[in-house]
């Protein structure tokens, strides 16, 4: 069980109280604790034998180069989560542009690799800014995860769809999984929202998708897996949604071990790789 239908993994690589000021919700915290977190989820994943796919937002690749370098020299795929961790919607197009661009050149500096999917902070594509898919094609992007249901209808496809599709010919849409409760369908894209779903639902879901011969995806940041000690001193960030959000803490540990005896897990790239032409994956810049 459930076959050999390989999965996605895939990493935000945030700081969860920096994110949540960048995003206009929270105090600055003051420190980052998420190098170290990448860090020590990156032993893990070698531990386990796993390659994911890591979206890194602007402060990562400012504070942690290095390790950036190193997730691609891994085999980890290097994909972009924006430059500012801020709803797509507090941007204006040309911004939005800019701030994508300015995230994939600097990801192509450090890791010499065409770096063309795209994840936006926070779901923040909704319906409302479905022009942002516009913007993501002229900034170069050709495989987008941001997806949730919403969206995906809005860009004329079911809700619950689990298939990639593309977006004008060139950009593939890799939806976040949903599951179906009562004929409607919910992001089940692990992160907060799976964090205390029982594993046997998790697994009914997860095998009925592989049963269709799909892929399923999922999620979570790198303190959810391999939080440092300050993660634990929930008052540190004087706001209710962090707080709520650092609660979970630590568990996408046993999850993630749990998936991995269970699932093929790997990249978005090598998990969707059947719905993807060799110029959406990223190949080597030529110099
Ligand atoms: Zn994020």
């Amino acid at each position: 069980m459930p076959g050999a239908v390989q999965n996605a993994i895939c990493v935000d690589a945030d700081d969860l109280a920096g994110s949540v000021h960048e995003a206009g919700l929270g105090r600055h915290p003051g420190d980052s604790d998420v190098a170290g977190e990448t860090h020590a989820l990156l032993e893990a994943f070698d531990a386990l034998g796993l390659r994911a796919t890591f979206f890194v937002p602007g402060h990562f690749v400012q504070d942690a180069p290095d390790l950036v370098r190193v997730m691609a020299a891994s085999g980890h795929e290097v994909a972009s989560h924006g430059t500012r961790h801020s709803p797509v919607s507090h941007f204006s197009p040309a911004e939005f542009l800019e701030d994508v661009r300015t995230s994939r050149c600097a990801l192509e500096d450090l890791v010499g690799r065409r770096v063309e999917t795209y994840k936006a902070p926070i779901w923040s594509i909704t319906p409302r800014c479905l022009w942002a898919y516009d913007v993501l094609l002229e900034a170069g992007i050709r495989v987008d995860h941001s997806a949730m249901p919403g969206v995906v209808a809005g860009l004329g496809r079911r809700r619950g769809e689990l298939e990639p599709f593309r977006y004008r010919d060139e950009l593939v849409v890799i939806p976040v999984t949903t599951v179906e409760v009562l004929g409607f369908a919910l992001p089940f894209p692990g992160g907060f929202y799976n964090a205390w779903v029982p594993a046997a639902i998790q697994q009914r879901v997860y095998d009925g998708i592989n049963r269709r011969k799909l892929p399923f995806n999922f999620y979570f940041h790198p303190f959810e897996h391999s939080p440092a000690p300050s993660k634990r001193r929930l008052v540190k960030y004087r706001s209710l949604y962090v707080s709520l959000y650092a609660a979970h803490s630590g568990r996408y540990r046993s999850i993630l071990a749990r998936m991995a005896e269970r699932y093929p897990l790997g990249t978005l790239e090598s998990a969707y790789a059947r719905w993807l032409t060799p110029s959406s994956v990223g190949g080597d810049i030529e110099t």
